[in-house]
């Protein structure tokens, strides 16, 4: 049997220990799961505390609780921590000594080895005096390997060849953005930037000022408790990650505090756009970061064959999309951004006890799933641009949901139609399902709908939409949304290849292409807007009213491809007036 040697990430605000067994890592969990909070403190009787229970104390107790010790690693000033002063080393052991004890826990054995993960930017001080912390919590350190090394070996374990990845790591206090090149199985880290003072926890002290600034400024509440102060902190945390999946969050927190005597219930809602808004310019600073280190490593955008993201707080939407679309390719997030560097440790560790190292494996999505909304595709307006919801290679189960606006005043339904594919026009994908959702409260245009998709391990999709003003909500179960839709997929290309020979067979091209200009853009999104519409009241619809429409959208899409603009409006009018009829 080899010797186990463990992974340990240890890291500013959490940290985690993993086991390369049976083929595949484990991450450790300890009492307080997979991660431990990086925080050490003494309760009220003196007794040491590692992990969620110093943390949970942190906000009343800051005097006898220390986070971010790796922020100090390669100091020399000591520590108070009740009577006595440590140094960072003896803090960090403290760390490691509790990760330790988790591990031994779980293998029923003293383990006495472990490879350790370090900043890329780390210096010798900082790498000397995380070695000494190991060896202080009676582990031989028997290699220390840079963060965006670990994560790599992750993803590229058994890659061959050349290959130059960025490693985009942005964590609750820290940022880091590394260039690694692969060669041949030997992975290098050939630039580095980063933050020190750049994370999470900042996005959580935005949400939380914007909070506070409603109390004092439209509550007039002035005096806000420490208790107060912890929860806001708390339910701005929740409202960020909320926000990853889901276009608004609810901050709800009761009885927060009183005023005038009387308790004051917490109750406001944060839209995602908003909070995008809030932390552009933080985000802005990492993507300085990007292009300093694409200039030190003597490359451009271009040259970057693959982007990986570590740490928490890239499950941000905004994070990945704007990564996208810098470098015009998706990140890659398959493995757990939290728990990615320390089973990088364990891989590593695995190799030096000998081991044949296998990839990890992970259940992912192969397909997108998403829906369609009117949109601009090549700056042309659409009915069809297709908005993918479950992004190809997420982890699954996987929850996400967007917020849709009515096109119309007076709308009573809009029509869902689920599509799995990649090609931007969504009636070029897979159309897997669709439904009607009706009754809306007759409003303005731009109501909001949030569809809602939720995908599990068993490749069961849910759909559902939901008109936030009034909570009517209608859904629908897709099985086997994993499988290839063969018999789909061909009626999809035999419509696709169908188009184009309507096209020709109707008008010859140059003709149409003059047409299509003839009538304007903004007709055509009118007209296809109505037609949707139109649709989508098919199932209300008499059977008269119903050949009528379907006779009048022909007679549209005539006039459509002739360019006639008379014609269009008025077979325009007429529908527009059944569907206020079917709607009264
Ligand atoms: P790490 O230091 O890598 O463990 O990252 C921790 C940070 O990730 C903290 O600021 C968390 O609030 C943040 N985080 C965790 N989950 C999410 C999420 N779903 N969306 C946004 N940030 C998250």
């Amino acid at each position: 049997m080899t010797e186990k040697i463990l992974g340990i990430d240890l890291g500013t605000t959490n940290s985690e220990v993993a086991l390369y067994e049976d083929g595949k890592v484990t991450i450790i969990a300890g009492p307080d799961g997979k991660m431990l909070p990086s925080y050490v403190g003494l309760d009220d009787k003196g007794g040491l505390l590692v992990g969620a229970a110093a943390m949970n104390q942190y906000v009343l107790n800051p005097e006898r609780t220390i986070k971010s010790i790796k922020r100090r690693m390669g100091q020399t000033t000591p520590i108070a921590l009740g009577d006595t002063s440590y140094s960072p080393q003896e803090i960090s052991a403290m760390i490691l000594r509790q990760l330790k004890l988790i591990a031994e826990d779980y293998i029923g054995s003293p383990v006495r080895k472990a490879v350790i993960t370090v900043p890329a930017f780390f210096s010798d001080a900082q790498r000397q005096a995380t070695r000494e912390a190991g060896e202080i919590a009676g582990l031989e350190v028997v290699k220390m390997i840079n963060e965006p090394t670990a994560a790599t070996l992750v993803y590229e374990s058994s890659h061959k060849g050349s290959k130059k990845v960025l490693v985009y790591d942005l964590g609750g206090g820290t940022f880091d953005v590394s260039v690694v090149q692969l060669e041949d199985g030997v992975i290098e880290v050939i630039a580095s930037h980063g933050n020190n003072a750049l994370g999470g926890d900042d996005f959580d002290a935005i949400i939380e000022q914007m909070i506070v600034e409603y109390l004092e400024q439209e509550k007039e509440i002035t005096d806000i408790s420490r208790q107060a102060r912890a929860r806001i902190h708390r339910a701005a945390e929740n409202a960020k990650k909320q926000l990853s999946a889901h276009p608004f969050a609810m901050i709800e927190e009761e009885y927060l505090l009183e005023k005038d005597g009387i308790p004051f219930h917490l109750s406001m809602e944060l839209a995602r756009h908003d909070y995008e808004d809030m932390i552009a310019p933080l985000l802005d600073e990492t993507f300085d970061a990007i292009h300093l280190v694409l200039k030190d490593a003597g490359l451009i955008v271009s040259d970057i064959d693959e982007i990986l993201l570590v740490g928490g707080s890239t499950r941000t939407a905004i994070v990945q999309q704007r990564l996208e679309e810098e470098f015009g390719m998706p990140p890659r997030f398959e493995v757990d951004p939290d728990l990615c560097v320390a089973s990088g440790a364990a891989l590593q560790a695995a190799m030096i006890a000998g081991e044949e190292v296998r990839a990890i494996l992970v259940d992912v999505t192969p397909y997108t799933f998403g829906t369609s909304a009117i949109g601009e595709i090549d700056g042309e307006m659409t009915l069809d641009m297709f908005v993918p919801l479950i992004k190809k290679n997420s982890p699954v189960p996987v929850t996400r949901s967007e917020v849709f606006y009515t096109a119309s005043d007076q709308q009573e339904a809009v029509n869902v139609t689920v599509y799995q594919g990649e090609a931007r026009d969504a009636t070029e994908n897979i159309e897997v399902g669709s439904f009607l959702i009706k009754g809306l409260q007759k409003r303005r245009a731009g109501s909001e709908i949030i569809a809602t998709f939720s995908l599990d391990t068993n490749g069961l999709l849910q759909v559902s939409a939901k008109e936030k003003a009034t909570g009517l909500e209608k859904s629908i179960s897709i099985a086997n949304a994993l499988s290839s839709y063969s018999a789909e997929s061909l009626q999809a290309a035999r419509k696709k290849v169908a188009r184009l020979f309507d096209d020709d067979d109707e008008t010859p091209a140059e003709v149409s292409a003059g047409n299509q200009s003839a009538t304007s853009n903004s007709k055509r999104v009118q007209a296809n807007a109505v037609i949707d519409k139109a649709r989508g009241l098919f199932d209300a619809a008499s059977e008269d009213d119903r050949e009528d429409m379907i006779d009048l959208i022909e007679a549209i899409n005539a006039a459509l491809s002739a360019g006639d603009e008379d014609e269009l409006q008025g077979q325009l009018d007429e529908l527009s007036e059944i569907i206020f009829y079917l709607e009264s």
